[in-house]
């Protein structure tokens, strides 16, 4: 129903704002008067057409700062970047001066540069906001009638929405229902303490934010219960926007790596300045014109000096970021990639990231008896079960089902297979209780719910209340009995860990009465569980206690007393085909796994055995945890490799053990009480199918598969992503010092200038630019996951980088001089063009040969990097264009080279290439492989 609006309606609640604009009070509102002041009808939602009436009225529901950069503002930053500034001057300089071929030259250059350059950024930005869209979170709301999830940017006035424990209140909403719905608003009030909310009007119009129980307020979130609410205002409408700022982003502060390159790049340029002076003081003196040596030192210093090195290093973070996306791990910050090729101990949840949370029950336990479940594809029905006869059986199945968040849906084209809706424990719950007859949907029709504790992984139990109508007749009068006893008119239904259960159960359900429950049933139950766990199920035991009243909102608890133990479930849930083999690979990386799980020791051990985890170390479990100190614990977790029946707080303790012994650690989470384990671990990762928004949030990746295998490639990834960055950074360093030497030697062996401007600068912009970038797409070095992690401060020069910069530099620098001396020193005019030529062909050369830090290029393959060898052969094309091409030989002062000459280049970039090679061959030699 859409009102037209011509239709009465009562005035609303309005304050006018002091710009005159009226403000409706929602607060104030009925929740009927609220929903007819948005025009939309509770049970239907917005139609579609309506909806896209309001995106187009009121715009998108998204605050302004999250937007992409815009390209004009990307362009503009290349073209204002400092050396291109000082280039336009010197092209400017050129043409005042009247030489037009320069200045025409120059232009091109930096036009050329400036696209590469603005290409690349503009790609990474297109990610990065892609990477942001796909972290952006997710609305259930009710449109024509359906419920349906879309991107909450798409979320407009008057759109219903469900609010759900763990999800983000994606925009501001007035509540319409609330089950125990309570919101976490400290981004909006800095009250700390959930908040409950409620459904009813509030008098007052001026109430403060955090007092309007009644509202739900975009960047909050839902820390408990489910509800329903009507969305009144959308993107910087709403008192965030209002406030704006808070951004729910992929998050941009500086990486380490770029921190450290940016310091990098500032001291060489100091230590170019020096040099070009250097070089301007000798030119001088030697009487060179002035004009050719200001052209001279700029160019130098534009050649020499590597600014852009952060920025490459972006690029090649956020590019990564999309290749570790291809793979299911979505990254939040570009940090992360970089620390992902550091990780030493990967700590992960059980259910879902090692194993496949396609949770089957197997095993129905009551205190005096057992029944193993059949899996058959139809249904089968209670009459094959004559079990079911007895109370305990039907007890222990009702219980099941009744205390369960989950729903099973019959499917619409398909029956006799209903879809399962929530967390797959307890779904494996309804699906047992339905093979046997009891449909969750009839029991809570007959017992419907009356109060609730939800569960919390912490006291991993949970607890519904049910009201006991007298036409109760569809139970059997052995469960009727069971349940009402004395006529109770409510029984309150509890599952959860059998060890949490028997805390407050009195009694025990044997032989179709209660028993007390003594310490000998006590330690058989205890054994029974652990019989299960052993085969490496997760048990859950139910319990049931009748009640004379519904407890008080606020003290549901109280119910949780004296209750009667049923029996438990046993639950299995496979491990993943593929971790077993991640977990050998990350043993062979150097990495530690470890698991980190809610679910008992035995049934933790057993799942480790299975993938190759358990190692020699202990299994803790959280009380064990709780007891020891701080060293204990530091001490025993260089070890262990199995946490068992830990709560989301343990998990800090397990963090802060591991750094304080210097290990980078990875910590998988889904909770909302996850997020602070997952802010303090080194790599935060959060589930993208279970996990809440709010771990996502505090993520620094999203696995969007949930599986532990995406975990290793992503490390993987970012390994490769440092080595490439590592081999960027090798190439540029070692042939720009090579230019330098050239150009610092040569005057000093009494030479004219070894090169002209216009050469240094093609070097370095053109010829330079194509094979650095086509590093980054070198594919992962064979043994890439069989060395040890990185240390994180590892110095980009470590393991014989630096020395490597500084000798083929100096090897190149100098065999380019000495064929020009030689050339020069016979009158020959070509010595210039011979310089030229060789350093460039030298540095395609160099390229080809550090494609691997180690391996020669023969065995890891010419082709394996297609892009760099085309790129190569481009270059060296180019190359020979302008120094064959009349037209370009005039613009870059070139002379043709004969073939003998030419071949006279390429031997001496055959030097350089085989040094190299020679150089990985000691390598290989000093330290094999760890194989
Ligand atoms: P995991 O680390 O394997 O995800 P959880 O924290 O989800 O473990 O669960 C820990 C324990 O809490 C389980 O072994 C089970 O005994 C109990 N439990 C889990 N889910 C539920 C639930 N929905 N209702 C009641 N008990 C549960
Ligand atoms: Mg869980």
């Amino acid at each position: 129903m859409q009102k037209t609006p011509g239709t009465p309606r009562p005035q609303p609640n309005v304050t006018r704002t002091l710009v005159g604009k009226v403000m409706i009070n929602w607060h104030q509102l009925e929740p009927q008067c609220a929903l007819r002041e948005l025009r939309v009808d509770a049970s239907l939602g917005l139609s579609a057409p309506e909806a896209a009436r309001r995106v187009s009225q009121y715009g998108r529901n998204e605050l302004v700062a999250s937007r992409i950069k815009n390209p004009w503002l990307i362009l503009w930053e290349q073209l204002t970047a400092l050396m291109i500034l000082i280039l336009i001057v010197a092209a400017a300089v050129s043409a005042l001066l009247t030489d037009y071929k320069d200045a025409i030259a120059i232009g091109a250059i930096v036009a050329l540069n400036t696209i590469l350059g603005f290409s690349q950024e503009y790609r990474a930005e297109k990610a990065m906001c892609a990477l942001t869209r796909l972290a952006a979170p997710i609305a259930k709301v009710r449109r024509s009638g359906k419920m349906r999830e879309i991107p909450a940017i798409d979320l407009v006035r008057g759109d219903i929405v469900v609010l759900e424990a763990g999800n983000f209140v994606v925009a501001d909403c007035r509540v319409l229902d609330s089950k125990n719905l309570q919101a976490q608003e400290s981004a909006l009030t800095g009250e700390s303490q959930p908040v409950r909310k409620l459904s009813g009007p509030i008098e007052a119009s001026d109430v403060a934010l955090g007092d309007r129980r009644n509202m739900a307020y975009m960047g909050t979130f839902i820390t408990a219960g489910r509800g329903l609410a009507v969305v009144t205002e959308t993107g910087m409408r709403t008192e965030l926007g209002r406030i704006a700022g808070m951004l729910r982003s992929v998050k941009r502060e500086q990486t380490p790596l770029q921190r450290r390159l940016g310091h990098l790049a500032k001291q060489l340029a100091a230590a170019v300045l020096v040099i070009v002076t250097l070089i301007f003081v000798l030119g001088l003196v030697r009487g060179e014109g002035l004009k050719l040596m200001f052209l001279t030192a700029v160019s130098i210093a534009v050649a020499a000096v590597p600014e852009g090195l952060p920025a490459i290093v972006t690029i090649a973070l956020t590019l990564g970021s999309q290749r570790m996306l291809r793979r299911k791990a979505l990254i939040r910050t570009l940090s992360a990639v970089e620390t992902l090729g550091s990780v030493t101990v990967i700590c992960s949840d059980k259910t879902g990231t090692l194993t496949e949370n396609r949770m089957a029950v197997e095993i129905l336990q009551l205190a005096d008896r057992k029944l193993e479940v059949r899996h058959s594809a139809s249904g089968e029905g209670n009459g094959r079960y004559p079990e079911l006869q007895q109370a305990g059986f039907g007890l222990l199945l009702a219980g099941g089902a009744l205390c369960n968040d989950a729903v099973l849906q019959p499917a619409r084209d398909e029956p006799g297979a209903p879809i399962a809706v929530g967390d797959p424990s307890e779904t494996a719950l309804l699906v047992v209780a339905s093979q046997f007859g009891l449909m969750k949907s009839d029991l809570e029709r007959i017992l419907p719910r009356v109060a609730e504790v939800p569960f919390s992984p912490q006291r991993k139990r949970m607890t519904t209340v049910h009201a006991i109508p007298d036409h109760s007749s569809l139970l059997s009068h052995e469960v009727r009995m069971a349940l009402q006893g004395a006529g109770a008119p409510y029984v309150a239904f509890m599952k959860g860990a059998v060890e949490s259960l028997l805390e407050v159960c009195g009694t025990v359900w044997v032989n179709e009465q209660r028993e007390e429950l003594d310490q000998v049933w006590r330690s058989r139950l205890l054994a029974a569980n652990d019989h299960l766990a052993s085969q490496g199920m997760r048990v859950l035991g139910v319990a049931f206690r009748r009640c004379h009243s519904i407890p008080p909102p606020g003290e549901e608890e109280t119910v949780e007393r004296n209750l009667t133990f049923i029996g438990m479930i046993g639950i299995m849930d496979p491990p993943r085909v593929e971790v077993a083999s991640a977990v050998m690979t990350c043993k062979t990386a150097g990495i530690r796994p470890a698991m980190i799980t809610g679910d008992h020791p035995i049934t933790a051990q057993r799942i480790a055995a299975e993938i190759g985890m358990a190692g020699d170390g202990p299994v803790l479990s959280g009380t064990q945890l709780d007891r020891l100190s701080k060293d204990e614990l530091r001490r025993l977790a260089e070890t262990a490799t199995v946490y068992a029946r830990v709560s989301p707080e343990h998990k800090l303790n397990i963090i802060e053990s591991l750094q304080q012994n210097g290990h980078i650690v990875a910590m998988t989470g889904d909770g909302v009480n996850d997020a602070p384990a997952l802010r303090k671990a080194d790599i935060g990762i959060a589930m993208g199918l279970t996990g809440t928004d709010v771990a996502k949030e505090a993520a620094d990746m999203v696995l969007l598969d949930d599986n532990f295998a995406t975990i290793v490639a992503a490390i993987e990834e970012g390994r490769v992503i440092y080595d490439n960055i590592r081999k960027f950074v090798r190439y540029i360093l070692a042939t720009n010092s090579g230019e330098i030497w050239v150009m610092l030697v040569t005057p000093l062996l009494g030479m004219p200038l070894a090169l002209l401007p216009l050469q240094i600068l093609w070097m370095n912009l053109v010829t330079d630019g194509l094979p650095a970038l086509a590093l980054g797409l070198e594919p992962p070095e064979p043994d890439i996951m069989r060395r040890p992690p990185r240390p994180p401060d590892e110095s980009i020069f470590a393991r014989g980088l630096g020395r490597h910069v500084i000798w083929v530099g100096l090897l190149m620098g100098l065999l380019s001089a000495a064929i020009g001396a030689w050339y020069w020193r016979a009158h020959d005019p070509k010595w210039q063009t011979m310089v030229f030529t060789t350093l460039t062909l030298s540095q395609m050369a160099h390229v080809m040969a550090i494609r691997s830090e180690r391996l020669s290029l023969f065995r890891i393959g010419l082709l394996s990097n297609k892009p760099l060898l085309a790129s190569v052969i481009l270059t060296a094309m180019l190359q020979l264009g302008l120094v064959y091409v009349p037209f370009l030989q005039s613009v870059f002062g070139t002379i043709a080279l004969p073939v003998p000459d030419l071949a006279l280049s390429v031997a001496v970039a055959a030097v350089i290439f085989w040094t190299v090679e020679w150089e990985k061959r000691l390598i290989r030699q000093q330290a094999p492989a760890c194989q």
